[in-house]
């Protein structure tokens, strides 16, 4: 097939390891012909992110980056803009809540917690943005990563789904904001995938077996689900879609209630 991001250079922020999903972006970015910048957050991830990264061959590059630091934030970008001059794309994969508070009720957030889960899990997008919009080719694409807790309750999702609400609206904004560029913001609503981030989740096991049993494909979704659609979102082929929430979740989000008969034929 023809390489859809041939000559393109991408800023992929979340690889944490080999199940993480911006890996499963990454790894079709690049078979695609993309080249990319990778951020890790902090020294610990580095030993495990490295030779995930060798893999993919000569001319990317990693960089440290916790969004929380601006100074960090400034390292990156103007060493992206002093390596690459410009970029194409942006891959942001990044969130994060109290483990202690993704169980029990939502009531119960605490405003240092709140404030750190939206500071990380939706500003940072927001910041992304604008950074990487002043570096960007007109026509490039970004996209982040939501899920279904933003729209409806899931159990034990408590802030992080306040979070995904409000980090789906910044799509939204960011879309206006960097439509007459031609630069186009998307968000994949992915469904439940075993990763680090989430077996913080209470409950997760479960999540997944539910998903499992009452979507229409009647199976969980991949990383590799999640980066072909990002490379469709990611490339020239979506060129009229921005401002959107796109759901890779086997179709759960369109069921009420499915024929268990029909399921079970
Ligand atoms: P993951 O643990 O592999 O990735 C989360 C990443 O966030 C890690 O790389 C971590 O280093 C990074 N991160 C956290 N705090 C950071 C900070 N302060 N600075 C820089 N980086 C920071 O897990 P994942 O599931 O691949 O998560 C990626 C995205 O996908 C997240 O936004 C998550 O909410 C979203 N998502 C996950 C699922 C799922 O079921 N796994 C479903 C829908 C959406």
């Amino acid at each position: 097939s023809a390489a859809l991001l041939e000559g393109k250079k991408g800023l992929v922020l979340g690889v944490a390891n080999d199940r993480s999903i911006a890996w499963g972006i990454a790894k079709a970015a690049h078979e695609n012909g993309a080249r990319m910048a990778f951020t890790y957050q902090g020294d610990a991830l580095l030993k495990r992110i490295k030779p995930l990264i060798d893999t993919l061959g000569e001319g990317n590059v990693l960089m440290p980056c916790d969004v929380t630091s601006d100074a960090d934030m400034d390292a990156v970008f103007a060493s992206l803009k002093e390596q690459w001059g410009t970029i194409d794309f942006v891959v942001h994969a990044v969130a994060f809540s109290d483990k202690e508070q993704l169980k029990g009720h939502y009531k119960d957030t605490t405003r240092d917690n709140f404030r750190q889960t939206m500071d990380i899990s939706v500003f940072s997008f927001t910041d992304v943005a604008r950074r990487a919009s002043a570096i960007m080719n007109d026509g490039g694409s970004m996209i982040t990563l939501t899920y279904y807790g933003a729209e409806r309750v899931m159990p034990h999702y408590n802030v992080m789904g306040v979070a995904k609400a409000a980090l789906e609206a910044s799509v939204r904004y960011l879309a206006a904001d960097l439509g007459e560029r031609g630069i186009r913001v998307n968000a994949i609503s992915a469904g439940p995938i075993k990763t680090l981030a989430a077996m913080g989740i209470g409950d997760f096991r479960h999540i997944l077996k539910w998903n499992e049993f009452n979507s229409p494909l009647q199976r969980n979704v991949s990383i590799d689900d999640v980066g072909g659609s990002g490379l469709y979102l990611l490339s020239d082929l979506s060129k009229g879609v921005t401002g959107e929430v796109h759901h890779v979740d086997s179709g759960y989000h369109t069921v009420g209630m499915l024929n268990m008969n029909s399921v079970a034929e």
